[in-house]
């Protein structure tokens, strides 16, 4: 086994905005609406996927007699459906949800259009696939469906066609069925329909293939994209494997390997990947030592329990009492990472259902569960007791606080759920809670609330902890964790987040120079002035799309606290 194998994973690998946009439409209804939910066919050919979907009322059926209750929704997944199907659906009670992908419409409205004009149809592609069944039903005159360059030689001579491609095609198949037509047509309508997120897929796949002597291509093998996918890379390459999920790696594979390429299908989460890319980083550093590997663990185990989380609330105090200019008092800082530390355990165990857990999820949320939300709890109410020590008002407070946040995620139980479901409520509820403890609580016992400089330094801490939230929303989204419009993110999209995070930051930065303005602080506020650059940082790796995996991102966005408290720390 070489230690100089060379990992590389793809950069188009993962849901393809089709995908991912008909499971957020299948998600935002399961959130906001009561009645059973059902999709015409899995959404995606991922088991783990289809399970979560399940435990989120969101059911998958071949035939719509399968649905009892007519009061359902029926969502139509990417790849559509016939137009006969369709109108027959309408024609039920049911309500329909049309999540057919906007790309394969177009390639409807295109067979379509020359259909009408008199052109024959010439499909490439599966003839057994969703999609190429709906495709056809948009042809008004006669539809051939080739699978490839053999089968266009056996079609008839046609005056007038129109040769389209199943949208997740391969090009090089494609363009054989267009040069073996051109001699057996008089007029041919070329239309390359392999859509943009598959074409990029392709070209970077047989880009990096041809250098590798190891292709792993991940993803169900029910997927249609996958198993072309990997057509293509075993093709092109000395080895090529397709595995499903990250067990299914034999332990010799890294052997004598030198560069390996990771790719996988449009229906394969991003978690996946990263978890093959565990595997695989495993496998290639199987010297790495027991130390080393209990080390990496125990970080993981770290920041996934929110005690890193914890770290970062105490440092954003210290710093919010710095420039309120309270008094310090240690245990204020304790109670916040309790209290921050309590939330965030109690609202990650809900969580759970929403990913495929990694080993620190499995250990904590699963294998230790109730002990961990034991301490959870544990934290919490040591936090309230802390807060007695300050007077009744802070003790009133903390916990009304703490009983808020450790509701937040039980509130669809209780059937409050369109109360605190609004568009990026869980960054808002987040921010709040963290700036009452990290930046409200040291003003009120301080009793400097009244005074302009600690209201600007609680909107500074607000504002910063919900660019956190945010961030963390982008990274979840990134990683393809299943997160609804509670999400910033998702609720507002990208432009609208980074322009929103960019103004933020803008913002802050403008209160930091109002307070040094106002002479307060000059040198910890012009410390914090250049400090919050960090965020700026982080914020265009994000945009630029170098978001690490789930852990690895934490600790960045983090970490910028620390960073913050640790100048403000230098700078007093
Ligand atoms: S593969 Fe392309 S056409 Fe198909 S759902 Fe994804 S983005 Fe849409």
């Amino acid at each position: 086994m070489s230690e100089k194998t060379k990992i590389i994973v793809a950069r188009h690998a993962g849901f393809c905005p089709g995908v991912k946009k008909a499971i957020d439409m299948a998600l935002e209804l399961a959130r906001n609406r009561k009645q059973p939910i059902y999709t015409l066919g899995p959404l995606i050919h991922n088991r783990q996927v289809i399970e979560t979907l399940e435990e989120k009322n969101i059911k998958a059926i071949n035939d719509i007699s399968q649905i009892k209750d007519s009061n359902s929704i029926l969502v139509i997944r990417a790849h559509g459906i016939p137009q006969s199907e369709e109108e027959k659906l309408r024609a039920t009670s049911m309500e329909i949800i049309d999540a057919t992908c906007p790309l394969v419409k177009k390639v409807h409205s295109n067979i379509f259009d020359y259909s009408q004009k008199g052109y024959e149809t010439i499909i490439v592609g599966d003839k057994d696939h969703t999609e190429v069944i709906g495709l056809m039903s948009y042809a008004k005159d006669i539809c051939h469906i080739i699978s490839g360059p053999d089968e266009a030689k056996k079609l008839p001579f046609i005056k007038k066609a129109n040769i389209v491609a199943q949208t997740t095609q391969e090009e090089t198949i494609f363009n054989a069925c267009v040069e073996v037509l051109r001699d057996k047509t008089d007029e041919l309508i070329i239309s390359n329909t392999i859509c943009a997120p598959t074409k990029e897929r392709q070209k970077e796949t047989i880009e990096f293939a041809k250098d590798c002597d190891l292709i792993i291509v991940v993803g169900g093998r029910n997927s249609a994209n996958t198993q072309r996918l990997f057509k293509i890379c075993s093709k092109i390459t000395k080895e090529a494997i397709h595995i499903e999920k990250d067990d299914e790696l034999p332990s010799d594979a890294l052997n004598n390997r030198r560069n390996v390429f990771i790719t996988a299908g449009a229906s394969t989460p991003n978690w996946m990947i990263e978890k093959v890319l565990e595997k695989v980083r495993d496998l290639s550093k199987k010297e790495k030592s027991f130390l080393a590997e209990k080390l990496t663990f125990l970080g993981k185990l770290f920041v996934t329990g929110s005690l890193y989380t914890a770290i970062s609330a105490m440092a954003l105090t210290y710093i919010c009492m710095k420039l309120e200019s309270v008094e310090m008092d240690i245990r204020l800082i304790i109670l916040s990472g309790l209290f921050v530390a309590s939330l965030h355990i109690i609202n990650r165990m809900e969580e759970k259902g929403s990913v495929v857990p990694d080993s620190a999820q499995k250990f904590l949320f699963i294998r230790f569960k109730s002990a961990v939300k034991l301490i959870g709890i544990l934290f919490g109410i040591v936090s309230i007791i802390i807060s007695a020590f300050f007077g009744i008002k802070i003790f009133i407070l903390t916990a009304l606080f703490w009983l808020a946040g450790i509701f937040y995620p039980y509130k669809t139980l209780a059937g409050l759920n369109k109360f605190p479901d609004f568009p990026a409520s869980k960054d808002i509820v987040t921010a709040f809670g963290w700036s009452f403890v990290c930046a409200g609580l040291p003003a009120i016992d301080g009793e400097t609330l009244i005074y302009k400089s600690t209201q600007l330094a609680v909107l500074f801490a607000l504002l910063l902890v919900f660019m956190r939230s945010v961030l963390l929303g982008i990274s979840n989204v990134h990683n393809d964790m299943i997160v609804g419009n509670e999400n910033f993110y998702k609720a507002a999209g990208p432009k609208l987040t980074y322009l929103i995070v960019s103004l933020i930051f803008i913002f802050v930065e403008i209160v930091l120079i109002t307070l040094f303005n106002m002479g307060w602080k000059e040198v910890l506020v012009r410390t914090m002035f250049f400090g919050l650059f960090y965020y700026m940082v982080v914020m265009a790796l994000f945009f630029f799309k170098k978001i690490p995996e789930r852990i690895s991102s934490e600790t960045i966005i983090d970490f910028q606290f620390i960073f913050l408290g640790l100048l403000a720390f230098i700078a007093a």
